[in-house]
């Protein structure tokens, strides 16, 4: 019987407990969502764009969807924004159905890829033109309100310059203003740095959190770039074909992947799989009431080698040999002649990216990947230890 651990569809304790130690707003995991999805399905025609899709956004929270191409993350958020129904399910605001309440009547600020500034207007009209949607708080003026939302965004000197002569990234920030203009409670950001060079996307995501955080604002993220979604989330949620795959915190989206695609979509990895040949207890390490019991471990044979896993967590209590165990060890924790579990392979190509270098190896037709400083060639052993290893899956015999 297969035992694959179930993807999380959905947050769980755990995750919140996590989310929370990182700052994440809500401290109750059973607290009304800011933003809640209920079997909510998109369909065009027979594609189901977005697939029976559970979800909730804790209020205060920058919730990040993530994937590939086509895997629904812009109509999920258009869904949430409104310009969208659902085919079927409902998705609540605190609590509320939506269904049927057009985007404006909503409170969410939308913010696009590509700025739609009006250029025809000084980037302070832009700003001003959200306030045509709600007043300004009591007691502020429109122009007050503006000039806050300037500072805000770091660009207190900006409001009579023609929005053409912004960079990308400053024209993507009076953008951010004008959605958060009108004060929604929920800002939508669809891929707003996919038009941006690498190094200003870096600069503008600390701006986009650093912002978020000041607010307090309950934010749902598209991005296609898993390092941006690792970067700026509390929690992200890996999509594929219309549906979240995993839905974590960036550490445990990366630590311990749900399935051999995330492991695989989120940065590099080294996915094995191989027959379980024997389970070994943990020892009790030291003595005396201090003492630390290691995990279980298996010894799997992968492709004539024999590599020790650590198995104590998901799949890892009934482990038998004869068993098939999927596993992925991120190149960081693969190192050159050291560590208990080790293969040989080749050298087959080397990219120098600087602090390290990424080292493709060949083994037996498949390939691996390791960082290291020193370069490179011929035949390598390299090793990892059975806790750097992480359990995908298990097919049991
Ligand atoms: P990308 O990163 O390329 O923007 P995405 O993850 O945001 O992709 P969506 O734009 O949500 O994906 O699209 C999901 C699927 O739904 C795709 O197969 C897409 O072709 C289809 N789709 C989206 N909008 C429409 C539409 N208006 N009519 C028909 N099909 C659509």
């Amino acid at each position: 019987m297969g035992s694959e651990p179930d993807p999380s569809p959905d947050s769980t304790e755990a995750d919140a407990t996590e989310a929370d130690a990182t700052g994440a707003g809500t401290t109750e995991a059973d607290a009304t969502p800011a933003v809640e999805l209920d079997g909510v399905t998109k369909r065009y025609g027979d594609t189901a764009a977005v697939d029976d899709v559970s979800l909730r956004v804790r209020d205060g929270e920058f919730f990040t969807l993530v994937g590939p191409s086509g895997c629904g993350k812009t109509t999920t958020l258009r869904l949430i924004a409104g310009f969208e129904e659902p085919t079927a399910g409902e998705i609540r605001f605190s609590g509320e159905s939506v269904a049927g309440v057009p985007p404006e009547d909503r409170d969410v600020g939308v913010v696009f890829q590509n700025y739609a500034l009006f250029p025809h207007m000084t980037v302070g009209e832009n700003v001003g033109y959200g306030l045509n949607f709600a007043d300004p708080p009591e007691g502020v003026t429109r122009d007050e309100r503006v000039a806050e939302l300037l500072d805000l965004v770091d660009l207190p000197d900006a409001a009579d310059r023609d929005p053409e002569s912004l960079s990308g990234g400053q024209q993507q920030r009076v953008a951010m203003a004008r959605a958060l203009a009108p004060g929604p409670d929920l800002l939508l950001l669809d891929e707003p740095m996919s038009a941006l060079d690498a190094q200003l996307r870096e600069r503008l995501r600390v701006q986009v959190r650093k912002i978020q955080s000041e607010l307090s604002i309950t934010t749902v993220y598209v991005t296609h770039d898993q390092e941006e979604a690792l970067a700026i989330s509390d929690r992200v949620a890996v999509m594929r074909d219309g549906r979240p795959e995993q839905v974590a915190p960036p550490r445990t989206v990366y630590r311990e992947p749900s399935s051999r695609f995330v492991a695989e979509f989120v940065g590099d990895n080294n996915v094995f799989a191989g027959r379980v040949v024997d389970v070994e207890a943990g020892a009790v390490e030291g003595d005396g009431p201090e003492s630390d019991v290691a995990p279980r471990t298996a010894g799997v044979d992968v492709g004539g080698e024999t590599l020790r896993v650590g198995v104590g967590g998901e799949g890892g209590d009934s482990l038998a040999p004869g068993d098939r165990l999927t596993f992925c060890v991120r190149p960081e924790y693969l190192r050159i002649a050291e560590g208990k579990s080790r293969l040989t392979a080749t050298v087959a190509s080397a990219e120098f990216l600087g602090e390290t270098t990424r080292v493709t190896l060949d083994r037996g037709g498949r390939d691996l990947v390791v960082r290291t400083r020193d370069p490179l060639s011929g035949e390598v052993v390299v090793g990892f230890d059975p806790e750097d290893a992480h359990v995908i899956g298990v097919d049991e015999t």
